[in-house]
């Protein structure tokens, strides 16, 4: 097993060349066999595979500490079921579709013909590095595309990991990984993709669209934002509090869709802090030694997360944690489960995605101002809403825009493969996952047959009594 992290970043005369390169073979290459397409899957299959126990190696070693098990289930888990998903269906995904063709156009017929795009460039964080890296490279690639990668460096010892293996098992011109920091990753941004996606901030988000506009590249943008849970009145507090603490806690809260904050209904908040914690502790014990909670990523985010407690504290708030040996958390860099109240918009816990264990609980009376709480903010990546009342969830369902939901727990729609998944506003454009992927990274090239008996010829010039006449009718019967 080799953690090591080779120090070379891709210059940039090399991101350029392997562009071309991977470029003349697409334009080679217009039309990718299902064979080839399959043949390319199997391998990152394989490559996943075989490869599980070094990404966890790798990945533990970019947090200083990461769940052997959430890197096998949040992962390796979800690339392989994606491939697998891919697999199974990319031969009906490819078959062009027949579309309904209007009356005045009979007996024409319509297709939509899917068609690789050229060269796919991908843009990865450091928080899930193996699934937010290759879960697009399966869509692109089911999708006939040659694809460039950029992980993030916050994750050297797994972007170098990544680069070798696919290096072992793809030709440069059908899948690379290029390697470095954001210089490479600005040169990378202005490559001419014939699509781009970024998986980050919102901030870098913004700058990657601006990158990618100067060259008409398409982009997917999956970005961040406060996702809230929303507990309604008719909630089981305690199933609540327990799946929020684990969509919360999974990777130490360092999860784009974790839960951001809670809306809970006002006057429960310290029935829902008891269980929560009740649940934490379940899940991961009150020792900071525990295997199973994960470390934060970098002193410096760490200690971003203990500024943004600081100044709530400053401000007013106050925070639970029930926790002892602050030191050795410290020294682990590991971080508390933290619950906050008395929060107001003026605290940076309000304001910011948090992307660590700290949960502001915010109260609320009635559920038009928890509905009027969330549309008052961005529009977030995913909303969580707990409760038994029909009603009362599909008003909030109705009248709240996010990238996606999960009804009665947290996370699960990422999971979901036959669902689109992506942002909405801040938190995001375009979709990919399963066949929406596929659809993503596919030119889908409308093609419309004439006939060979057509009426259309009798709306050419010279116009008069004649045109005018079939156009009234036309009119009439469309
Ligand atoms: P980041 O935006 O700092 O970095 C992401 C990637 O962008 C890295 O590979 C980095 O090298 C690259 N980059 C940096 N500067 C760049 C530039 N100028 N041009 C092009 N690329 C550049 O994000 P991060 O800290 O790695 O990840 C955390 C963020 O990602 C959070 O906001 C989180 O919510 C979001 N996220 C979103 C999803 C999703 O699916 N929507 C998933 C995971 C994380």
């Amino acid at each position: 097993m080799n953690v090591a992290v080779a120090s070379e970043p891709t210059a940039a005369a090399d991101l350029g060349a392997v562009f071309h390169l991977q470029r003349e073979a697409a334009r080679r290459e217009i039309s990718v066999a299902a064979a080839v397409r399959k043949d390319r899957l199997r391998r990152l299959l394989a490559l996943v595979t075989d490869k599980t126990p070094d990404f966890e190696a790798a990945i533990d070693a970019d947090f200083g500490h990461r769940s052997r098990h959430e890197t096998r289930l949040a992962e390796a888990f979800v690339v392989e079921s994606a491939i697998k998903h891919a697999l199974r269906r990319l031969d009906r995904w490819m078959r062009p579709k027949r579309i309904a063709t209007e009356l005045p156009f009979w007996p024409g017929m319509n297709r939509l013909m899917p068609q690789p795009l050229g060269v796919v460039g991908v843009i990865s964080p450091w928080n899930y590095p193996l699934q937010l890296t290759l879960a697009p490279v399966v869509g692109a690639l089911a999708a006939g595309n040659r694809v460039m990668i950029k992980p993030s460096e916050l994750s050297p010892h797994f972007a170098h990991l990544l680069a070798s293996a696919v290096g072992e098992r793809y030709a440069a011109d059908e899948i690379s990984v290029v390697v470095g920091g954001a210089d490479v990753a600005q040169g990378f941004a202005a490559l001419p993709f014939d699509h781009l996606v970024f998986t980050g901030s919102t901030r870098v988000g913004r700058l990657v669209a601006e990158a990618a506009a100067r060259n008409l590249t398409p982009v997917t943008l999956e970005l961040g934002g406060k996702s809230p849970a929303i507990v309604d009145r008719s909630a089981d507090l305690a199933v609540a509090a327990q799946r929020i603490a684990y969509g919360k806690l999974l990777n130490a809260g360092q999860t784009c869709i974790a839960p951001d904050y809670v809306l809970c209904p006002r006057g429960q908040e310290e029935s829902f802090a008891e269980h929560f914690f009740r649940a934490a502790h379940r899940l991961y014990g009150t020792d900071p030694q525990n295997p199973d909670y994960t470390a934060i990523v970098s002193d410096a985010h760490y200690d971003r997360l203990a500024a943004l407690l600081a100044e709530a504290h400053d401000k007013g708030a106050r925070s639970d944690a029930r926790t002892s040996q602050a030191e050795t958390w410290k020294r682990l860099r590991k971080f508390p489960p933290n619950l906050v109240f008395a929060t107001t918009d003026a605290m940076r816990v309000r304001q910011e995605e948090i992307f660590g264990p700290i949960l502001p609980i915010v109260p609320y009376e009635s559920a038009a101002e928890a509905i009027a709480f969330v549309n008052a903010r961005e529009r977030p990546l995913a909303l969580y809403w707990f409760g038994r009342d029909g009603a009362a969830r599909e008003h909030v369902l109705r009248e709240t825009v996010s990238g996606g939901v999960t009804v009665n727990d947290c996370l699960l729609h990422i999971a979901q493969e036959n669902q689109p998944f992506g942002g909405v506003g801040a938190s995001g454009m375009g979709a990919y996952h399963g066949e929406w992927g596929f659809r993503t990274f596919s030119k889908e090239k409308p093609v419309f047959y004439r006939p060979r008996a057509s009426g259309t010829r009798l709306l050419h010039p010279p116009y008069g009594a004649r045109f005018e006449s079939l156009l009234a009718l036309l009119r009439r019967v469309t």
